[in-house]
């Protein structure tokens, strides 16, 4: 079955649209932020690494005005994902996803990952405004531990819930205390579930790892400085460009600066410093904006000032969407190679290629609710990747300030948090839809 095939009416997701409502939008993502929020007297910013107990306690406070309102169900799974699940008329239909993560870097700011969660469940404040109930039941995902920087690596909850037999590997993960990820698992699963029975909250039974997922649409911001340059309100994201890492070491002999001639030398510093000059050159002058070259570790021996170098050992971040750039940036490290140096490849992440349906969908709800757009790969990682090779996926993002993000000072104007949170209530109620009418059911003022 296309996934378009039973989109609900525009005219509807449009009234949906334009339910959001800026300021309880703006007031869920200050509350959240006041879970591991640093005293702005040392410069501000949040501190809720995954599954620490800030985050379990932003988690309880963001699914209880929902597990107590009709209609609603709260779910937590193996990986510690959580799910606030808006029933729809069909319960047995796959649900359209939508959702993001809450944890934060060990100092973050207040919109990465928070500003996705916080959208979905405003557009469910907007459904029950207008009393709709959609044909499809709808998931808001927490997904766990993205940022990887108290369990490594991040995406676990994403990745466990796509591939679940990656999952045994994440639960002897230990963070910087030697508390193991297995551990901080169960006390997240039992913190939501005594949660549940003490407040009678209606509950999701059955959450198994990688159960059908009709669609993902994650909101996110930007993280980096496109939109806000061009004055454009929302990304229509079509792909995260692929990455590769090379570890390069350039060998050479030790010997006297002063007393050594040049015939003489073998220098190691000379040969790499030749070689990172022309992967630079490439990157500058290939033409191609869209290829991000990198050298961001330098490291030499004996590294004394007055001794020719017998050692460098540099790394090169390559990204760019297609594979072709990539490989040419292979050849050129291959051909420059100075004679005994050694390539090791330390990651190579193929560009991960969004649902070209749902990403016009994307489009098309700007067009409808006069946003303005552009489409966009993303240069970061997100839940929607491991998503996007398990179920149609999409993202949208909102600017960021100055394209500063993992900082304190990481932010987004509210309107324009608003306007993208409008293209993706009408993205998720054309795709969950037909929308009907129920009993107005308004959201509660807790
Ligand atoms: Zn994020």
């Amino acid at each position: 079955m296309n996934l378009l095939d039973e989109v609900g009416d525009a005219a509807v997701a449009h009234k949906v649209a334009h339910a959001v409502d800026t300021a309880r939008l703006e007031a869920r993502l200050r509350g959240l932020a006041a879970h591991g929020a640093v005293a702005t007297g040392t410069g501000g910013g949040v501190a809720r690494q995954a599954l620490s107990a800030h985050e379990l306690a932003a988690r309880r406070w963001l699914v209880q005005p929902f597990a107590q309102r009709p209609g609603y169900r709260i779910g937590i799974d193996t990986a510690a994902n959580v799910f606030v699940r808006r029933d729809g008329q069909e319960s047995k239909l796959s649900p359209v996803m939508t959702g993001s993560h809450i944890d934060t870097q060990p100092l973050g700011g207040w919109l990465d990952g928070a500003f996705g969660v916080a959208a979905g469940l405003e557009v469910f404040d907007a459904l029950d405004r207008l009393g709709l109930r959609t044909r499809r039941p709808i998931d808001v995902a927490m997904w766990t531990n993205e940022e990887g920087s108290r369990f490594a690596p991040g995406l676990m909850g994403s990745v466990a819930f796509t591939s679940p037999q990656r999952l045994d590997a994440f639960l002897g993960v230990r963070d910087g205390e030697g508390l193991c990820f297995e551990a901080a698992r169960d006390a997240a699963v039992d913190d939501l579930r005594g949660e549940a029975q003490r407040l009678g909250w209606a509950w999701m039974d059955d959450t198994p790892l990688a159960r059908p997922v009709h669609c993902y649409v994650e909101a996110h911001i930007e993280q980096g400085p496109v939109l806000e340059a061009e004055g454009l309100q929302v990304g229509c994201v079509t792909a995260i460009q692929g990455v590769r890492w090379f570890r390069i070491t350039v060998a050479g002999r030790s010997a006297h600066a002063g007393t050594t001639p040049p015939a003489s030398r073998d220098d190691a510093q000379a040969k790499a410093v030749r070689m990172a000059h022309a992967l630079l050159e490439h990157a500058a002058l290939c033409g191609d904006d869209r290829l991000r070259l990198t050298i961001g570790r330098w490291e030499c021996s004996p590294g004394s000032i007055n001794t020719i170098a017998d050692r460098v050992v540099f790394t090169v971040d390559a990204r760019h969407p297609e594979a072709a750039a990539l490989d040419a940036v292979r050849l050129l490290i291959d051909t420059a190679l100075p004679a005994g140096g050694q390539v090791e490849v330390l990651q190579d992440k193929p560009t991960v290629r969004f649902d070209a349906a749902l990403a016009s969908l994307a489009r098309e709800a700007c067009i409808a609710l006069q946003l303005s757009h552009r489409e966009m790969l993303s240069g970061a990682f997100h839940d929607a990747m491991p998503l996007a090779g398990f179920c149609p996926t999409a993202m949208l993002f909102a600017p960021s300030r100055a394209g500063v993000s993992h900082h304190p000072d990481e932010d987004t104007p509210i309107d324009d948090l608003a306007a993208c949170t409008r293209a993706l209530a009408w993205c998720l109620a054309r795709l969950a839809g037909p929308l009907v009418s129920s009993t107005p059911n308004e959201p509660s003022k807790d």
